[in-house]
C-alpha cells in the first residue's frame, strides 16, 4: 500500500512562504499553502507603467551568497537576471544637503584605504583622526554581544559612526544603531575585531586576498554584488506560485489560530471559521501577523513574535526628466544620516542602476523614507507624504519643476528590527521549539531580512518538518 503523504500548511506567500512550500513539494509532502491577500509575494512587488518599473519594496539581491541565482536557475530565470550598470557604482552620502562619495574602500563598519578618508570632506579633521586611532584601540575584552552603534564608536569615534556607519546601516535595516545588535546583523565585524584587533587591518588584509583570487580565477561567471530581473522581483515569487501542483496555494485565506492537537496534529483555523487538520505547520509570516496566532498553543512562539519591533517605512519613486535634475552624480544612490534630520533614509538612482527601468531621458529616483528615524511616515496622506520627500531631495539634486510620474508604497511595520539580544532570544525560542514537533517558523524574523536569507529561512524550514517525520 502507497505511504500517506505527510500533509503541511504553510502560512504566508511570500518569498519565506513559498520557498518552504517548494521545498516541501521537493521532499514529498502535501502541501497547502495559505495567503491572506490576493497576490503572491508578500512585500516583493513591482509596478510597471509608461516604460517605467517601480520597485514597491526590494530593490534587489545580494550575490554574495548563491541561493537566489540558483532558485532563479531552478525557475528557467537565468536569462531574466540583470547585473547593476558596472559604468560607476559609486554611493554617496549627504551632508548639509549635498551629495558627497562615500570614501573609496569603506565598507559598511571598516574603511580599506587611507587617503581617501584623508581627503573627505565628510568629516572633520579631528574625526579623521580619531578613525585613524582605529589602528592602536585594543579589542573588547568581554565576548557580550554590543549595539552596532556601541562598536562603530568604540572602533572608529562618533564622527565616522555618526555621518557614515549610521546612514549605511540605516539604508539596510531602516533602524536604530543604537538598538541594533552587532552578532545579529554584522557579526563578521565581531569576528574580524577578535582575529585582527584591528578592523582596518583586517578589511585591508582581506582586500588584498580578495583581489589576488580574484587574478588567479580563471574563468567561471562573475556577478555584480547586487543583481535583480529584468522583468522586475515580483517575477520570482510569481515564477514560484506557477509550478505549484493545482490547488497548493490558496490565496484569500487569512489564518487566525494554530492549535495544537495530540499526540502529532495541528489544527489552523482561518477567518470564516474552518479549520483544516495537518502534520506540520511552518509559520512564515511577519511579527506582527504571526503572535496572536500562537498565544494559547505555542507561548514561546507568540512572546518571541510580539516583543519583536518593527518599524514603519515607505519607497516613495519619482521620474523625472533627466535635464530637471541639474546635480551631477554617476553612482547607485545615496544615504543620509540622521543627524542630517528629515525623513529621507536612502535614495537610489533607480534608472542609472539598472538602465531597464527607465526610457532613454528619464532618471527614475527611489527613495527610501520613515524607519526608525520617522516612524509617522505610514500615517502620512500620501500627497503630503510626496511633497515632503520632494522638497527634501530638491535642493540635494538640484531639481526642477514637477516629477513626470511618481509611485508611493508605505509598509506599516515593515522592517523587523534585531535589538540587543536578539540571537539569546532566538536560541531560547529554538530549544522551546524542539517540544513542538511538526511545527517550523520561518522569515524575515530570524537569521537575516534580504531574500537569500529568507529563501534558505523557508527551506531550512521544510527540512526541519520533513526530518521530524522521518524520526516519529
Ligand atoms: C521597503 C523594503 C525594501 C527592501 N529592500 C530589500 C532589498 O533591496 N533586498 C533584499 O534582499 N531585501 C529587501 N527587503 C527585505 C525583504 O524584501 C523582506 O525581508 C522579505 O521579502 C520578507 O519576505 P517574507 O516572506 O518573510 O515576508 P512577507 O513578504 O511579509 O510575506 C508574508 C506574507 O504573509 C501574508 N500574511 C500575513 N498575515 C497572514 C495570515 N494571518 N494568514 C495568511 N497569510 C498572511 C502576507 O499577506 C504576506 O504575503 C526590503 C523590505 C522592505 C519592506
Amino acid at each position: 500500500m502507497e505511504k500517506k503523504k505527510r500533509k503541511v500548511i504553510v502560512l504566508g506567500a511570500g518569498i519565506s512562504g513559498l520557498s518552504a512550500a517548494r521545498r516541501l513539494l521537493a521532499l514529498g509532502a502535501d502541501v497547502s499553502l495559505w495567503e491572506s491577500s490576493s497576490r503572491v509575494g508578500g512585500v516583493i512587488d513591482t509596478v510597471q507603467r509608461g516604460g517605467l518599473q517601480f520597485e514597491q519594496s526590494t530593490d534587489n539581491f545580494i550575490t554574495t551568497v548563491p541561493t537566489v541565482i540558483e532558485l532563479c536557475r531552478e525557475l528557467g530565470l537565468e536569462d531574466d537576471l540583470v547585473q547593476t550598470n558596472n559604468r560607476d557604482r559609486r554611493t554617496y552620502v549627504v551632508r548639509k544637503r549635498r551629495l558627497h562619495p562615500l570614501p573609496d574602500g569603506f565598507m559598511m563598519l571598516a574603511p580599506t584605504k587611507l587617503w581617501p578618508m584623508v581627503v573627505t570632506p565628510l568629516l572633520s579633521p579631528l574625526g579623521k583622526l580619531r578613525a585613524g586611532l582605529e589602528l592602536l584601540i585594543p579589542r573588547k575584552k568581554d565576548l557580550g554581544d554590543e549595539t552596532i552603534g556601541h562598536f562603530a564608536r568604540r572602533r572608529l569615534g562618533r564622527e565616522v559612526t555618526d555621518r557614515i556607519v549610521e546612514p549605511l546601516l540605516s539604508g539596510i535595516y531602516a533602524g536604530d544603531a543604537e538598538k541594533i545588535s552587532l552578532d545579529a546583523t554584522l557579526p563578521r565585524f565581531r569576528e574580524l575585531e577578535r582575529k585582527y584587533r584591528s578592523l582596518i587591518v583586517a578589511m585591508t588584509l582581506g582586500q588584498r586576498a580578495a583581489r589576488r583570487a580574484r587574478r588567479q580565477e580563471e574563468s567561471g561567471a562573475r556577478y555584480s554584488l547586487f543583481m535583480t530581473l529584468r522583468s522586475g522581483l515580483a517575477e520570482l515569487p510569481k515564477a514560484i506560485a506557477r509550478r505549484f501542483p493545482e490547488g497548493t496555494l490558496r490565496l484569500g485565506r487569512r489564518a487566525v489560530s494554530v492549535r495544537r492537537r495530540e499526540p502529532d496534529q495541528w489544527l489552523v483555523t482561518d477567518d470564516a471559521g474552518q479549520s483544516e487538520t495537518c502534520d506540520g505547520v511552518i509559520c512564515a509570516l511577519p511579527s506582527c501577523a504571526a503572535g496572536g496566532l500562537f498565544s494559547e498553543s505555542v507561548p514561546e512562539a507568540a512572546r518571541f513574535y510580539n516583543t519583536m519591533e518593527q518599524t514603519g517605512c515607505a519607497v516613495c519613486s519619482m521620474a523625472f526628466k533627466t535635464e530637471q535634475i541639474r546635480a551631477k552624480f554617476a553612482g547607485m544612490g545615496f544615504v543620509v544620516p540622521t543627524i542630517e534630520g528629515g525623513i529621507l533614509v536612502a535614495g537610489s538612482f533607480s534608472s542609472h542602476k539598472y538602465p531597464h527601468r527607465a526610457p532613454e531621458g528619464i532618471t527614475l529616483l527611489r527613495l527610501f523614507v520613515g524607519g526608525a528615524r520617522a516612524p509617522e511616515v505610514v500615517e502620512m496622506e500620501p500627497e503630503a507624504l510626496r511633497k515632503r520627500v520632494l522638497d527634501e531631495i530638491r535642493p540635494m539634486l538640484r531639481i526642477e519643476g514637477e516629477p513626470i510620474d511618481t509611485e508611493l508604497a508605505r509598509w506599516p511595520r515593515g522592517m523587523p528590527q534585531y535589538y540587543l539580544g536578539h540571537l539569546d532570544r532566538l536560541a531560547e525560542l529554538e530549544k522551546a521549539l524542539e517540544r513542538y514537533p511538526g511545527l517550523a517558523l520561518c522569515g524575515n524574523s530570524f537569521r537575516g531580512v534580504g531574500i537569500p536569507a529568507c529563501v534558505e529561512s523557508g527551506y531550512s524550514a521544510a527540512e526541519s518538518v520533513c526530518a521530524q517525520a522521518k524520526e516519529s
